[in-house]
């Protein structure tokens, strides 16, 4: 795996790391921000909904005192006349519906009237605590909720009658059967909502005593914050656990005449659904240009290694200099460090071709003379003799070579010999090639020239030498050996030898002399 890996994977990689990793930033901050707006709304318009509610369940207890108020009124000069107090009761029912049963009750704690009359409860004696209360306290009154004697689960709302002399004369209460259908569940709605949502109302104790679900009503609730923070008169909104231990968004709202709370929760992952709907969506719609992100990324990632990865092929298949040089220039060198090291190759390069050209003129030139060696005028002669085309040999040697050694040194040996060769390569012609094939002597090939052509141009490089004043050693002579190749049926080396063996001749009839090979 890692051998695979190239810099154009690797930036691949960088960005869609630094891409994944900025995604998943931005959703899980939309979420995070979604997440609280959303809780924060449901709450806030349950707890609207709750100060709604409890609103109204005041304005009805409001008009059911003041109606409690008018009879009570309405009946301080009745209390005797049984008829009276019979038609009351039903009139204060049935003409308002505020309430499932309404009674008067004497000081004695003793029903007078009641409606409906179906209870037949007239005579009964109250002894339950809230009846009692409802007797004592003299004063309008909600009581706490509790069974009555007829059997059903009720509130009571009362109000005192008085005399005109101010004599007690006993209250009128109206109730409210919680179990059953009431002007409050006609109020505030029994259904739940389908979004999981739902309202209930608790007494001063936390009693609950309206419900949508019946079989919670009377239940008492504790260590529950809402309510207890709506029982002593606060609103608000919490996220809270209710009894079944589920979270809830809940929102409150005291009533204050009676000292009721509203409640409306909503179960917290119901508020949240649609949440993962709407993070579906946000991913569903960033596809597209995620998409088209990547494929972006793709490009440049190609663009960006693209130079980088030509300088790589092209100086790892070095075929030649020439092909190699030609593939680098050819890359399109776009930034700083491309440019750069493009530039250092090809620097690299034409040094190393620079010395091997070096190296391999190296072997086929005398140093001292500057002049060809025998390899060099070998491969020169070769060329030649390929392409069939005649040529003629000389083969020169320094006359008594051995005396200058002798006399002067080996030193200006060396430098008489440097300069035989300089003058050699003035008198020969352009196209002439001299070589020093070693000590003192010398071969010049001369290209499509005949023998004759050959000995005039021995005889003038042989007289120019002769006539010239070399430095400290003074005049010296040279003999010379020609030679004419024969065809491609002789070799180069045969050639050369017969070039010797004419310059060996020319030695034996008295040196400072040209000689032609004897066949010609
Ligand atoms: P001749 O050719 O006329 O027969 O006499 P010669 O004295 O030149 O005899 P030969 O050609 O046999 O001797 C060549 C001498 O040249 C032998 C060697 O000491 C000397 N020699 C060979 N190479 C060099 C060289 O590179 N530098 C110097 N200074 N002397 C060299
Ligand atoms: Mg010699
Ligand atoms: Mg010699």
């Amino acid at each position: 795996m890692l051998n695979k890996l190239n810099l154009r994977k690797l930036i691949l990689l960088l960005c869609m790391f630094s891409v994944a990793i900025t995604l998943l930033n931005a959703l899980y901050s939309v979420y995070r921000v979604q997440r609280a707006l959303i809780l924060n709304n449901t709450m806030e318009s349950n707890w609207v909904y709750a100060e709604k509610m409890a609103s109204m369940t005041d304005t009805f207890i409001n008009s059911a005192m003041s109606q409690l108020n008018f009879s009570a009124n309405n009946l301080r000069d009745k209390m005797g006349n049984i008829q009276a107090l019979d038609r009351e009761v039903d009139r204060l029912r049935l003409q308002t519906n505020s309430f499932n049963s309404v009674v008067i009750v004497d000081t004695e704690s003793t029903i007078i009237a009641i409606s409906p009359e179906t209870l037949a409860m007239k005579g009964v004696v109250l002894t339950q605590e809230p009846a009692r209360q409802s007797l004592n306290a003299r004063a309008p009154l909600i009581t706490d909720p509790f069974v009555s004697p007829s059997g059903n689960y009720i509130t009571s709302i009362s109000h005192p009658i008085y005399a005109e002399t101010g004599d007690y004369l006993g209250y009128i209460s109206g109730t409210l059967y919680l179990d059953k259908a009431n002007i409050l569940n006609t109020i505030l709605g029994k259904h739940s909502y389908r979004d999981g949502s739902y309202m209930y109302v608790v007494d001063r104790n936390g009693t609950i005593i309206f419900h949508p679900d019946e079989r919670r009503i009377g239940q008492v609730i504790k260590n529950n914050a809402a309510i207890t923070a709506v029982i002593n008169g606060e609103d608000g909104y919490a996220e809270i656990i209710n009894s079944q231990g589920i979270d809830m968004l809940a929102g409150y709202a005291p009533v204050n005449n009676s000292r009721w709370g509203v409640v409306v929760q909503k179960p917290k992952s119901n508020a949240l659904e649609s949440l993962d709907k709407q993070m579906y969506d946000v991913m569903l719609e960033g596809l597209p240009l995620g998409l088209v992100t990547l494929l972006l990324i793709w490009g440049f990632s190609v663009f960006i290694t693209r130079p980088l990865r030509q300088l790589a092929n092209a100086v790892t298949h070095v075929e030649n200099y020439q092909s190699t040089v030609s593939n680098l220039t050819r890359i399109n060198a776009w930034y700083f460090e491309v440019k750069h090291l493009r530039r250092s190759f090809l620097n690299a390069f034409s040094i190393v071709s620079n010395t091997i050209d070096k190296l391999h003129s190296d072997t086929l030139t005398d140093a001292m003379t500057g002049l060809l060696n025998r390899r060099g005028l070998d491969k020169a002669i070769e060329q030649f003799r390929e392409q069939n085309r005649p040529f003629s040999l000389l083969a020169l040697d320094i006359d008594h070579f051995k005396r200058v050694n002798d006399t002067f040194g080996h030193d200006v040996g060396d430098e008489l010999i440097i300069n035989v060769g300089k003058k050699m390569t003035v008198q020969a012609r352009t196209q002439d090639i001299v070589c020093r094939s070693g000590g003192e002597e010398f071969v010049i090939f001369l290209a499509n020239t005949d023998s004759v052509q050959a000995f005039d141009v021995a005889e003038r490089i042989r007289r120019s030498i002769e006539v010239f004043d070399f430095e400290t050693v003074g005049r010296v002579t040279i003999s010379i050996g020609v030679s004419y190749w024969q065809g491609q049926t002789e070799s180069v080396h045969e050639a050369i030898k017969h070039a010797d063996n004419a310059l060996y001749e020319a030695k034996r009839k008295g040196r400072n002399r040209t000689e032609m090979h004897a066949s010609q």
